[in-house]
């Protein structure tokens, strides 16, 4: 459902870019696990919604991600959707191996702005892993991958707290330097506000194009639509979001999930911006993942339109 009858203002994006991040970032930070069968189903109805970029799976460590175990066979069942992206994490060399392996063409490189994050997350400094990944990225680009590389805590980390703009910035043009395709901005515990991110990304464009520069937020404080805002009012046009708000974040406990899809939906087309994603149809993928986790689905447009249309039914019966 796209709102035709309203033109965006000028001084935003006419047309953003949304990178669902439900089947991966979502799923992996669900308590329940979903069976192979219903993660394909859930990404072909996001497919089939119009979403063009998907984050599908990781090809990490099974032991360390035990949810996404079952990489190769989700990607090997994937339906082609003509001009779909479907992204898959690498984490190292034996992660890149299985990606080629499984004919992935668009791969997600994850680091942070802070130490303690790697440290932690991927058992590395935020040095050592941009060296890490510089023969990763080359690989990868040398095969004609698209190569999405991610900041974490990039507003905040939950074991070193505030993150400075200048480390961000640092980060950035360490991943920029390595010749990905587009730096994500990530709000990992969901604490930045919109004056953050005026400042984070207007450091960031004199050292990348804003057209390369992706936003990633959790509405874990209730700022995430505001950030968006603050990220359009700044030229940013690709925002990661989880159908139905799946996700979490494992070293911030009691956080939710990233900001729901539907909600950025829902603003994004009242707004007058165009995604080319139908938020009905996201919404259909959302009830249907949502049942696979007993019901939880923690989007507000979601909930709202759902209890419209149950109104409506009950009007007709
Ligand atoms: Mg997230």
């Amino acid at each position: 459902m796209e709102a035709s009858t309203v033109s965006a203002r000028p001084w935003f994006p006419q047309r953003v870019t949304i990178c669902e991040v439900g089947p991966r970032d979502g799923l992996q930070n669900e308590a329940v696990s979903v069976r192979t069968d219903d993660k394909v189903r859930y990404i072909d109805l996001l497919a089939a919604a119009g979403c063009s970029n998907i984050e599908v799976t990781s090809f990490v460590n099974p032991k360390a991600v035990p949810q996404l175990a079952d990489a190769e066979a989700v990607w090997a069942r994937l339906a082609v959707f003509p001009g779909c992206r479907y992204i898959a994490l690498v984490a190292n060399e034996r992660g890149l191996e299985r990606a080629f392996a499984a004919g992935v063409r668009a791969i997600g490189l994850f680091t942070a702005a802070s130490d303690a994050f790697t440290q932690r997350n991927i058992g590395m400094s935020v040095d050592e892993s941009l060296t890490a990944f510089a023969p990763l990225a080359a690989r990868a680009k040398a095969d004609g991958m698209y190569v999405r590389a991610s900041i974490s805590t990039a507003f905040g980390c939950p074991f070193a707290g505030p993150v400075r703009v200048a480390d961000v910035v640092r980060v950035a043009q360490g991943l920029w330097a390595l010749g990905v395709d587009e730096v994500s901005i990530a709000d990992t515990i969901g604490v930045a506000t919109p004056n953050q991110v005026f400042d984070v990304v207007a450091a960031l464009v004199p050292h990348l194009p804003v057209q390369r520069i992706g936003l990633h937020f959790h509405d874990t404080r209730g700022t995430a639509l505001a950030n968006i805002v603050a990220g359009l009012q700044s030229g940013v046009a690709i925002y990661d979001s989880s159908a139905g708000g799946l996700g979490g974040c494992p070293f911030a406990p009691g956080a939710t999930g990233n900001v729901a899809t539907e909600d950025v939906l829902y603003m994004l087309h009242g707004m007058g911006i165009a995604t080319g994603v139908d938020l009905d149809r996201v919404r259909a993928a959302s009830r249907f993942i949502g049942e696979k986790l007993t019901g939880r689905v923690v989007s507000r447009a979601f909930a709202a339109l759902e209890a419209a249309d149950r109104r409506a039914a009950l009007t007709r019966a």
